[in-house]
């Protein structure tokens, strides 16, 4: 099939996560727009629906932290997973008193020039208190991923570094430093398990000059082979277009076969991010 390509003048954590894990992937998405609406995963019925409650809850959050009382945001929590995922937001030990803080910036979007590209990230909450900065990550995972799977993902290194660069006006216009930073990974399904991420400058440091020289190599990228990863094929919606098999993956069977931490790949957020 024959694509046209278009320029790319931003990246995001999607992306960037799409070309450390596929260069192939990052070029069909984002250079060539291709959609190509393989199922991903299945049963796919099952997986569009977790999906779209997972984006849905969202929302229902960020109504509520913009100030719409959560008893009329509880009518709308109206299947079994939103009922379950918003009475742990409300009852989660670690947000207790959240909505009432001032600092509060649902769906803040922040951006930064990096290198020939602008780096855009959409935030679900920034929380800023005491000259503290938390940035809230809403998950709706089935399973609670290790937090050295969670470090290493770009979403906790673009997220955090992004916000020391462009920042500062949610800083009475100076700059967090990066100890004023944490990033806090809240699962809708383990309310009392949060992953934390606090930041440092040397940190900071290394998660910047990682974005640099992954810009410069996207900008300087003669090709963009197809991953040698193939378990990253089974989940990927070009897999019939590359040729890496038809059949999309048996949630339920990776779940026991393969490292776990794979499926969160197809997570909602990178679909949402695309509009970006
Ligand atoms: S099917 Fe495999 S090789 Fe093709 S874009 Fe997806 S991950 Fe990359």
């Amino acid at each position: 099939m024959k694509t046209q390509s278009f320029q790319l003048t931003t990246l995001s954590q999607s992306s960037l996560q799409d070309y450390v894990d596929c260069a192939q992937r990052f070029k069909l998405r984002y250079l060539d727009r291709l959609s190509y609406p393989a199922v991903e995963t299945e049963p796919a019925l099952e997986n569009e629906k977790h999906q779209q409650e997972g984006e849905y809850f969202h929302r229902l959050v960020q109504q509520h932290l913009i100030g719409i009382p959560a008893e009329q945001i509880a009518r709308f929590a109206n299947t079994t997973n939103l009922q379950r995922w918003w009475e742990n937001f409300r009852n989660a030990r670690d947000l207790t008193g959240l909505v009432e803080l001032s600092g509060l910036y649902p769906e803040a979007t922040l951006s930064a020039p990096l290198g020939g590209y602008r780096l855009l990230a959409k935030y679900d909450l920034i929380a800023v208190q005491n000259g503290k900065a938390t940035i809230y990550d809403w998950k709706t995972y089935r399973k609670r991923p290790r937090n050295e799977w969670l470090a290493a993902r770009l979403q906790t290194r673009v997220y955090r570094s992004l916000l020391v660069h462009a920042g500062a006006h949610l800083n009475n216009g100076k700059p967090f430093e990066p100890e004023q930073i944490e990033m806090i990974y809240w699962f809708a399904d383990f309310p009392n398990e949060p992953a934390l991420f606090p930041y440092t400058a040397a940190q900071f440091k290394r998660d910047w000059d990682l974005l640099l020289k992954l810009s410069e190599e996207i900008a300087a990228a003669p090709s963009y082979p197809l991953t040698e990863d193939r378990q990253k094929c089974a989940f990927c919606t070009y897999r019939s277009y590359c040729e890496r098999g038809i059949r999309a993956g048996d949630i339920e069977q990776a779940e026991t076969e393969m490292d776990t931490e794979e499926l969160f790949d197809v997570d909602f957020e990178q679909i949402g991010e695309i509009a970006f």
